[in-house]
């Protein structure tokens, strides 16, 4: 037999293609034509967790509000410090608590017990912890080697009076509502959401809850991106299962494009199938197709459906899961934020061998884990299948294997990118 006359098909087997993009590049291109949304809206702090600030946050106030004593003992002038190994003896004539500052006068020679938190009286200016010192109910006596200033925090080193805390475009921790909080402010300025409208495209495709006919299958694309964009805090809008059919998608496109800020599809857009996607995303919008040097994922469709990003992932389950993170998750963190986000790449030992072709970037699922030295080590979760959704929540990050790279053996350094708690 001749393979003549055997036309070649394109396939996700297939040797490079050299006119492919390479993942940064298509990352590049997506990222060049997002427009971060505008709006805004004024929320209660603790609303605010995890949202894009959309306002400098300037402190009203001084946080310490006061000088205070960062430990519990006896607060003293420093210039009544003894000198090392002498010894000094204070009258102690009252007690400072947080919330409950001292009031009178502290002549030469006294001194005042202090709590952590409470005030320092003008006088005083040093701390002497509780446990260097001895006290009998009246007279502290103190030796050792002290430091004029000691143990005492500053009014304003945390935060200055009408210094900027936070800029416009940071994501809010819960570090960042405490120090909010400690300011005083009740309520900030965040940007408005995206809206992410999302549908699966395939005949073959139920919902969970119907029967599963011959050659049908549950649709699970769904539930990992609901889950994805939950865990990145968009406004999400699932569509549910779209038929392989012209007016079906039509429909669906235009529902979508008009409801939402970006617009994702799974399936539908490898070579050779349902080859009406294609025409109806070229009659709706501006869509290009591309082929990216990757695997899994080698399809990618972006472009414009009316004023959304429209972004049409590949339907194997670990396809979508990898472009979405690859692609759709900076060009959302930029939407969200007008930040450009930096990946974050980490060097591990690899204790497995992956086989690997030079030519494009691989996306293995690896378990990272720290050995008793502090290195990082890494292996591969089990099969690597692009249908194989198992090797995602097994693992906890991406073995980035870049397209210079050939096969990696056991002990090989590689990169890794961690999920960080997004899938
Ligand atoms: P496609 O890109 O439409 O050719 O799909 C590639 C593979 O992914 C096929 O095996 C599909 O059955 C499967 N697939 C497509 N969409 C989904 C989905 N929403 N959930 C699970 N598997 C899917
Ligand atoms: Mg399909």
């Amino acid at each position: 037999m001749t393979s003549e006359g055997i036309k070649h098909q394109p396939s996700c087997a297939d040797p490079v293609d050299l006119k492919a993009l390479d993942v940064e590049d298509a990352r590049a291109r997506i990222l060049d034509q997002i427009i971060p949304v505008d709006g805004y809206e004024k929320l209660a702090i603790r609303s605010a967790l995890r949202r894009v600030l959309d306002e400098t946050i300037i402190s009203p106030v001084n946080v310490p509000s006061h000088r205070n004593s960062a430990m519990d003992g006896f607060a003293i002038r420093g210039d009544e410090i003894p000198a090392e190994n002498e010894q000094a003896e204070f009258t102690c004539v009252g007690t400072a608590w947080a919330g409950h500052p001292f009031v009178g006068e502290i002549a030469a020679g006294e001194c005042i017990q202090i709590m952590t938190g409470a005030p320092l009286p003008d006088t005083l200016d040093t701390v002497i912890m509780q446990e260097q010192a001895e006290y009998d109910g009246k007279v502290v006596r103190i030796g050792g080697k002290h430091r004029a200033g000691q143990n005492v925090r500053q009014a304003g080193e945390d935060l200055a009076k009408g210094g900027v805390v936070f800029e416009p475009g940071r994501r809010l921790t819960a570090a960042d509502l405490g120090v909010i909080a400690s300011l005083g402010i009740g309520e900030v300025v965040v940007r408005r959401k995206p809206v992410v409208a999302f549908f699966s495209t395939g005949d073959e495709l139920r919902s969970i809850g119907e029967p599963l006919g011959e050659g049908e299958i549950y649709d699970s694309n769904r539930y990992t991106l609901y889950g994805m964009l939950t865990n990145l805090g968009v406004d999400i809008l699932d569509m549910g299962v779209v038929e392989d059919n012209p007016d079906a998608m039509r429909a669906a496109f235009h529902s979508a494009a008009a409801n939402a800020d970006v617009v994702i599809t799974s399936g539908g857009v490898s070579v050779g199938e349902a080859d009406y996607i294609k025409p109806v995303l070229e009659e709706l919008g501006e869509i290009t197709f591309w082929k990216i040097k990757m695997k899994p994922g080698r399809p990618l469709t972006f472009g414009k459906l009316g004023d959304a990003t429209f972004m049409g992932l590949p339907g194997n389950p670990v396809a979508v899961m990898v472009t979405f993170y690859q692609f759709v998750l900076p060009a959302l963190q930029y939407m969200m934020s007008g930040q450009r986000p930096e990946p974050m790449l980490l060097q591990a030992v690899a204790k497995t061998a992956i086989r690997k072709r030079p030519g494009r970037t691989e996306f293995a699922r690896g378990r990272y884990s720290i050995d008793d030295s502090g290195l990082l080590h890494v292996e591969v979760t089990g099969q690597q299948g692009s249908g194989i959704l198992t090797s995602m929540s097994y693992g906890n990050c991406f073995i980035v294997l870049p397209p210079e790279q050939g096969s990696v053996e056991p002990g090989d350094v590689v990169t890794v990118q961690p999920f960080n708690s997004m899938i």
